[in-house]
């Protein structure tokens, strides 16, 4: 056995077991090693019934004298108790809440470890464990004995199909025992001066800690031996970025000329005096696209900080260069909005700007491409539709993504694969902490906007509860009466049903509340021209009031409208809700969101908590990372998020900042060729494989 044999092969396993384990995508013996716990138990403290005190924690191992379902007639909802004996003679008592489950296994006479606090029964007088954490100590010897469970500190294994949290136990007790000791594949300098244990003794610990491992650093994982492999997991992974970026800088690009002609240009065009931040940020892009090399750069920066004034910045570079620009937007609302945005910026320097999405008619598309194709667009804007197949550019210079979040890794190259290696630049809304962003956009460098634009008073945010809804109007009303605009959003989850909810709130809001008041209703059912012509009444100022689903989430840019009433707001998520905030407070008056809520779940409460806290798009996106958890925050896998095995992006920060330098020093100056090599190859081995993600050196 090596760590490459699958694990169907293991003694104990077979197809049936290796199914179940593939589901985790644990195939070989090297993803078990990988499998860690997600949390340990003392189980050193083992006593018997007649040592225990009330109020320690403790585990017993003892046997089911008799047990059952007490109270409620619906079993799922019963109170279970059962009475446990040990060897001193005495009893114990267990309670579980909701334990109808457990009926038909704590038969009399099993044997089981139980764990927790130990309590008195105020009715009986009884020692009482509440919910204790149980494990059945079965006399099946296909779960190895008892002195694997039991008398130690135990690993707790998340179960895969029936294999329980016991038979990983027993799995990973044999392979170790079996396995021959583990080549250390970290460069040895990196090891000694960070002092790390050694790989082998490293995962036999992450399995099996040692009699005297500190429990609470175990269960924090930031014992020795977990840190090490959290620091290798996310080592070899910066590693693989490292080598992939240094290929792409050395990779043949357009080399844009940036001289006093394009720059007079980019003046005259610009409506206003750049913030500090953006003319930093347009240095870096302007380096990039002057460098031989293809840019791959991500502009962050929170909605409304002016990212798509730095992208027409950037598109003047290349236009003036004689190359075109698309620019890819994830909505056609969005597209739309910067189709007007970029021709009326652009209006003074004769570029075409074209806009092509899928609503388009088939007549329109062909000519659209054709002008395309003949290289008499200058910026060609649009959604997913400029990336179907047969469209193609003369002379694809630069290469916009906006929203980077709602398209994944392929989408952008898949638009870059439409020129001779083209720069791009994607833009992103959705702040998060810089190394977490280089690690997540791996192969991006990375640009921040970390300035507003000036004269923005910060939006004031407050939380109403439904009942007080007539306040919330007639303060809608004094906005409008005094010429500002407002948003009325509707959350549309489900379609049918909220959809006609949205629609019925139009018309109460356009018939009862507000019938003097111009009232528009945008959503996404309805037809590009019916939408263009409500978005365009609405900028122009003849709508005052748009309510709407959140089809109006990113982009959309009114700077006269003040107000955002957002409409059962408990629903939405913290990004969108930031998202939608960020709609106003983009000219000189002051702004107000408005969160209007029905009943609210814990987790509901505290998103709305969040949002009228604060108005810091970072702090946001950290607590949305933190409720929601990463697979969700960042959505699916093509999203670029690589799947960890024991590091955890947000647990672990710490070390993926320590790993990320490490790492980058290395690549940058192996400390010999030698090093770099074995590097490479192990990469190349073993880091494809686990990441799937990116192709290496
Ligand atoms: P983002 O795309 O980052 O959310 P936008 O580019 O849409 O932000 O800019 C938000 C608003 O701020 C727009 O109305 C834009 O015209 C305006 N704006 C951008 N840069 C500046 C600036 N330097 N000074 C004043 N207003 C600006
Ligand atoms: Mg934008």
């Amino acid at each position: 056995m090596d760590l490459s044999t699958p694990l169907q092969y293991v003694k104990g396993i077979g197809p049936a077991r290796a199914q179940m384990l593939e589901s985790k995508g644990l195939l070989t013996v090297e993803d078990l090693l990988a499998y860690a716990p997600f949390r340990y138990e003392d189980r050193t403290n083992v006593k018997t019934i007649a040592q225990l005190a009330p109020g320690e924690m403790a585990t017993v191992i003892a046997e089911v004298k008799s047990a059952h379902l007490a109270g409620f007639r619906r079993r799922s909802l019963g109170l279970f108790e059962a009475i446990f004996q040990d060897s001193s003679g005495e009893r114990l008592l267990g309670k579980w809440f909701h334990g109808g489950y457990l009926a038909d296994r704590f038969l009399p006479g099993l044997r089981v470890a139980l764990y927790g606090k130990i309590e008195l029964d105020n009715y009986t007088g009884d020692l009482l464990m509440m919910h204790p954490e149980f494990e059945i100590l079965s006399t099946d010897d296909s779960e190895g004995d008892a002195a694997l469970h039991t008398g130690r500190i135990v690993p707790i294994y998340e179960a895969a199909g029936k294999i329980t949290t016991r038979a990983f136990r027993l799995l990973l007790h044999r392979v170790l025992e079996s396995l021959e000791p583990l080549e250390d594949h970290l460069p040895p300098a990196i090891r000694g001066q960070l002092k790390l244990p050694d790989r082998w003794s490293a995962v036999r610990e992450l399995h099996f800690p040692l009699p005297d491992a500190d429990l609470r650093l175990l269960n924090a994982f930031r014992t020795p031996a977990q840190w090490r492999l959290i620091f290798e997991e996310f080592f070899w992974l910066e590693c693989g970025l490292s080598l992939k970026r240094a290929k792409a800088r050395v990779e043949p690009g357009i080399s844009f000329e940036l001289n006093d002609r394009v720059r007079e240009k980019i003046k005259a065009m610009l409506p206003f005096k750049p913030t500090g931040a953006q003319k930093r940020v347009l240095k870096e892009i302007a380096a990039d696209m002057q460098a031989p090399h293809p840019m791959s750069r991500l502009l962050q920066g929170d909605v409304g900080s002016g990212k798509t004034l730095v992208a027409a910045e950037a598109a003047v570079i290349a236009i003036e260069n004689g190359y075109q620009v698309a620019v890819l937007a994830p909505t056609e609302i969005l597209a739309g909005q910067h189709y007007l945005y970029f021709k009326n910026l652009f209006q003074k320097t004769g570029y075409v700007v074209t806009l092509l999405t899928g609503s388009a008619t088939p007549r329109e598309k062909t000519q659209l491409k054709k002008l395309m194709s003949a290289g008499l667009v200058n910026i060609g804007i649009g959604t997913h539709a400029l990336l179907e197949e047969d469209v193609e550019w003369k002379k694809l210079g630069l290469a916009i993504v906006d929203e980077q979040h709602r398209f994944g890794v392929m989408q952008r190259l898949r638009l870059a694969s439409k020129g001779q290696h083209p720069d791009v630049l994607v833009m992103t809304a959705t702040p998060i902490p810089r190394t977490l962003a280089l690690t997540i956009y791996g192969d991006l460098d990375i640009s921040v906007i970390d300035e507003m634009p000036p004269g923005r008073k910060p939006i004031a945010t407050k939380h109403v509860t439904e009942d007080r809804i007539e306040s919330v109007y007639s303060f809608l009303k004094k906005q409008v009466d005094s010429g500002r605009q407002a948003y009325v959003v509707y959350p549309v989850i489900e379609e049918s049903e909220d959809l006609k909810a949205a629609e019925q709130m139009y018309r109460h809001l356009s018939e009862r509340v507000f019938p003097d008041v111009r009232v528009g209703l945008l959503h996404g059912r309805l037809k590009t021209d019916e939408r263009e012509s409500v978005m365009e009444a609405f900028r122009r100022g003849e709508v005052k009031i748009l309510v709407s689903t959140t089809v109006i989430e990113v982009g959309v840019d009114v700077p006269n409208a003040t107000v955002m009433l957002i409409e059962q707001a408990e629903r939405f998520g913290l990004a969108q809700l930031h998202q939608l905030r960020g709609r106003v407070g983009r000219g000189g008056e002051q702004s107000y969101c408005i969160l209007v809520t029905g009943k609210m779940s814990d987790a509901g409460r505290e998103r709305i908590r969040t949002m009228v806290d604060s108005t810091d798009g970072f702090y946001i996106a950290e607590m949305d990372l933190k409720l929601r958890g990463p697979g969700e925050f960042f959505g699916t896998r093509q999203s670029g998020l690589p799947t960890l095995r024991i590091g955890n992006i947000i647990r672990d920060q710490d070390v993926l900042e320590v790993a990320r330098s490490e790492a980058q020093a290395f690549i940058a100056k192996p400390p010999t060729p030698e090093d770099l090599r074995r590097a490479v190859n192990y990469i190349r081995e073993h880091w494809q494989r686990r990441y799937g993600l990116v192709q290496v050196g």
